[in-house]
């Protein structure tokens, strides 16, 4: 809980990077597993591309509303946990 205060804090104080918009523009966090992730909602209209779910193999399409997921707490800090970002199903994300 510390940490999330202390990453909103930071990203307040700080001129913005296009790594920190990425991460905290209009994502949530969320504790999954013990782990901490930033979430944020992709809307029908904002889904452009087709993506494959992780968890179920079953493809996102385009124009369909999903998530963009990615961990707050990655080992290489925000800019490699953004590239590793995964589009997944709104119901996998809630049932894992
Ligand atoms: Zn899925």
């Amino acid at each position: 809980m510390a940490r999330r205060q202390n990453k909103y804090q930071r990203a307040a104080s700080q001129p913005p990077r296009d790594v920190t918009r990425l991460a905290h523009g209009g994502a949530r966090t969320e504790v999954r597993g013990g782990q901490e992730w930033f979430v944020r909602e992709i809307t029908a209209a904002r889904a452009e591309k087709a993506y494959r779910c992780p968890y179920c193999e079953v493809p996102i399409e385009s124009g369909q509303a999903h998530l963009v997921v990615w961990s707050a707490e990655h080992l290489f800090g925000d800019e490699a946990a953004v590239r590793d970002r995964r589009h997944v199903h709104t119901h996998c994300w809630r049932l894992r």
